[in-house]
């Protein structure tokens, strides 16, 4: 085999790319990891501010609701490679996990999931464990991997020929697309590949942030920032249905975080997939005014004043459940990148693309992501590993 021919090329070194090395031997085989970037799992390395919320207790089985519409699809892969494997796959590499109370997690549950609720992260809180248990299963599987390496062309001649920015070439039986969202850019995650993707005719639902904060107009709330209101419920209209209320695009609870400049917290995060500017967005607090910071219990009596400075007690009252702001914009920088690879061009037992032989997508690219909560990394372990049967069947 000539030096640039591979049996098998990854692109993007992140969760998904480094999850499949890690869990795919090559043996005989050569492949290379081509990451475009100088870091090898930026992303991994920021998830959960730097201690990496890995996965989510509980069953996989309430993992489906998580990631919306998607969910149905993905159910296959979710519980071929569930959290609990996850979990057992890290501590047999050394990296012991836990909940989000501290509490040790224990790989011995039953196969149903793990039996903690919450957030799942490595005990010593730092992801670079995470990374270098991946990094070290990837080497033992014998794979090459080249930073600075961003793939600028991909088309298919017979094998695939992968074109680097800086001109070199290489060939390959086959192409997995781990490169990720278009979030958070300077990681390397910048939609290149779901350019070139969408050039060799593949469906790209519009890609666009995901849990990220929500600016609206008049933001009232500038000078609370930093305090939370716990179980809020968040409705999102559609802009039809904005003048009317009656068509909801969404709607979740949890708790909101108010920043200096928008709505954040985890049921803002979660919905903001939904939200559009011009959009109305309904907050309902679920309490009553005095059970609400006591900040913020002032700024709604200042807001419910009629034009003779008294408080309305009617305004008031409806502030507390129907608490409503046109959306103004989405932070740019969402956690996750909704959209993608259709999953509709996905054959889900294999990862494999329907349209072309040996062309694999899995992570971010696809247009699949989970709420807040380790949902997004656990989708990376389950189609990463799909992915790894598929081509091990394949090569026996
Ligand atoms: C701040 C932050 C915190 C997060 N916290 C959590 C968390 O706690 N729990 C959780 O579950 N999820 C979390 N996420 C989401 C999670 O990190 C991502 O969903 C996951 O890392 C995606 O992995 P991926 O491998 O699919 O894509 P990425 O991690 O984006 O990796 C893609 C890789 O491909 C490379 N690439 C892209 N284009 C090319 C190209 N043309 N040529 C070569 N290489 C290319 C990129 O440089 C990148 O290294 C967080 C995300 C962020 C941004």
């Amino acid at each position: 085999m000539n030096e640039n021919h591979y049996d098998i090329a990854i692109i993007g070194a992140g969760a998904s790319g480094m999850m499949l090395a890690a869990n795919l031997d090559l043996e005989s085989s050569r492949g290379i990891i081509l990451e475009g970037s100088s870091c090898i799992g930026s992303k991994i390395l920021m998830s959960g501010g730097g201690h990496c919320n890995i996965t989510h207790g509980g069953s996989i089985k309430d993992f489906v609701y998580a990631y919306g519409n998607e969910g149905p699809a993905l159910r296959r892969c979710l519980y071929r490679h569930n959290n609990l494997e996850l979990v057992r796959w890290l501590s047999g590499h050394g990296v012991e996990l836990a909940d989000e109370n501290g509490d040790p997690v224990d790989a011995s549950y039953g196969s149903n999931g793990i039996d903690s609720a919450g957030r799942i992260f490595p005990a010593s809180m730092r992801s670079r464990d995470v990374l270098d248990a991946l990094l070290g299963e990837a080497s033992s599987n014998g794979w090459q991997i080249e930073t600075d390496a961003k793939v600028g062309g991909l088309r298919k001649d017979g094998f695939w020929e992968i074109t680097l920015i800086n001109g070199y070439e290489l060939w390959a039986k086959n192409v997995v697309i781990a490169s990720g969202g278009i979030t958070y850019p300077e990681t390397g995650s910048d939609g290149s590949m779901l350019e070139m993707l969408e050039d060799l005719g593949i469906d790209i639902n519009e890609p666009r942030p995901a849990l990220a904060p929500v600016y609206v107009e008049n933001y009232p709330y500038a000078e609370l920032s930093g305090i939370s209101v716990p179980d809020v419920t968040v409705i999102a209209f559609s802009s039809d249905a904005a003048y009317t209320c009656k068509g909801k695009a969404a709607r979740m609870k949890g708790d909101l975080l108010f920043t200096h400049e928008g709505l954040s917290g985890p049921v803002i995060l979660n919905i903001s997939k939904y939200v559009e500017p011009g959009e109305l967005l309904r907050l309902c607090y679920n309490r009553d005014l005095h059970e609400l910071p006591r900040r913020m219990q002032r700024i709604l009596r200042e807001r419910s004043r009629g034009i003779l400075g008294d408080v309305r007690t009617n305004v008031l009252a409806s502030y507390l459940d129907h608490d409503d702001f046109t959306v103004s914009g989405v932070d740019e920088r969402g956690m996750v990148t909704a959209g993608g690879v259709s999953l509709d061009e996905i054959d889900m037992q294999t990862m494999s693309t329907k349209r072309f032989e040996g062309l694999y997508v899995i992570g971010e690219a696809l247009d699949a992501d989970g709420i807040t909560g380790g949902y997004n990394l656990q989708m990376c372990w389950s189609t990463a590993c799909t992915c790894a049967d598929a081509i091990s069947d394949k090569k026996e």
